[in-house]
């Protein structure tokens, strides 16, 4: 699956790694807790298809993703496993959603109101989103809840396949509001269970709670950040509920080296200067693939050791302080590991003052991703 390309910068996306995840957290779930595989945003920047295929083949029994435009994507290229779009879907393209198959997320009566005139040769298979503490999209009451079903009633092209929520701090030390969540899904749950009848499938767990309380999961758990092997915190990094392994490193290679006297500027704004004889290097990475302006003096890996970024990022290219001089072509890592040493994704996410989520999203098109 190795498109062609001609640059010296490429992310490296090892899907054993992928695969052993999803088999660390199936080990910890209990028997009856499948996997949905969460696929959105090309697979949180890894690469949607290759991701979903190995999710599948590891396990994974269906697909999440936040859009219909990423669903249909994962069907034309071939893929028949269930896919559930977690976000919002136009009512008018819920007609589209029937046609590949695509589950879609109901929470408003209004969006049932205008669907029900649109004429479906397929049927439209709803997961409803209670919203239990997350205040994002969702059911809040039991009377909200009792006007979307009544369309399912007077509709069978709807198919009720499931009801889910989302946890908004299942990955922090402090449990209290995860476990309010908790109450309050099971409140809006024997209220349901009253009013219908019919079997429906429960999801409610992401990684943080699927890794950490694997005993309270329903039919089925959300798995994202953990199975790219990353912790979603740092707290559920500490407990290490289980071991992951990342699968994604950044890579490039030395297109310049040059020595400058000392006193010589480098970069855009002339803003770092050589404190004596230095061996500069030259990365073709820049801040249109992702590796943003903010990253000025953080380091990578060349030789195994690690060497600063000096002067401004570019939109193409950075440079670097090196020990000593090396060939063109010496490979750089950027995320991943050289030898004994290492730089994370989630010390980058540090040195960012953000989340390790964002930064495979981050990485742009641009940047080819191979697949081991
Ligand atoms: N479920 C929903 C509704 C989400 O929005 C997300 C992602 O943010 C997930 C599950 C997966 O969460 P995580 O990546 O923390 O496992």
């Amino acid at each position: 699956s190795i498109e062609t390309f001609y640059r010296d910068s490429w992310a490296e996306v090892d899907l054993s790694k992928i695969d052993y995840n999803i088999r660390q957290l199936q080990g910890r779930l209990s028997a009856g807790t499948e996997i949905y595989a969460v696929v959105k945003a090309n697979a949180y920047g890894h690469g949607d298809i290759q991701v979903a295929h190995q999710a599948l083949k590891s396990g994974a029994k269906a697909l999440a993703v936040s859009l219909l435009d990423e669903a249909i994507r994962l069907r034309e290229a071939g893929i028949e496993a269930p896919i559930l779009v977690m976000g919002w879907t136009r009512p008018e393209d819920a007609v589209t959603a029937s046609e590949y198959r695509v589950s879609v997320t109901v929470f408003q009566k209004e969006w049932m109101e205008k669907v029900q005139h649109f004429h479906f040769e397929k049927p439209l298979k709803l997961h409803m989103k209670w919203d239990t503490g997350m205040g994002r999209i969702g059911v809040r009451t039991t009377k909200e809840m009792d006007d979307i079903l009544d369309h399912f009633r007077n509709n069978p092209t709807f198919e009720l396949e499931a009801v889910f929520t989302h946890f908004a701090t299942a990955d922090e030390e402090e449990t209290g509001y995860f476990e309010e969540q908790e109450r309050r899904f099971k409140h809006l749950f024997s209220h349901f269970e009253r009013v219908w009848q019919e079997n429906v499938e429960i999801h409610t767990g992401n990684s943080a709670a699927s890794m950490r309380f694997p005993d309270r999961m329903k039919n089925f758990v959300r798995f994202g950040i953990s199975m790219y092997g990353l912790y979603p915190s740092d707290v559920v990094k500490e407990e290490r509920p289980i071991a992951l392994e990342p699968a994604f490193s950044l890579q490039s290679r030395l297109i310049h080296v040059k020595k400058l006297d000392a006193g010589e500027a480098v970069s855009y704004g002339a803003t770092y200067h050589t404190r004596k004889e230095e061996w500069i290097g030259t990365i073709p990475l820049g801040y249109a693939d992702g590796w943003i302006r903010k990253l000025q003096g953080m380091e990578v890996l060349v030789d195994g050791k690690r060497h600063p970024i000096v002067g401004r990022i570019c939109m193409d290219q950075f440079m670097i302080r090196l020990d000593q001089e090396y060939p063109l072509g010496t490979k750089v890592t950027l995320i991943g590991k050289q030898g004994a040493h290492e730089i994370t994704t989630d010390e980058v996410a540090d040195y960012l003052e953000t989340i390790n989520y964002e930064i495979p999203c981050m990485i742009s098109y641009r940047v080819p991703r191979m697949f081991f």
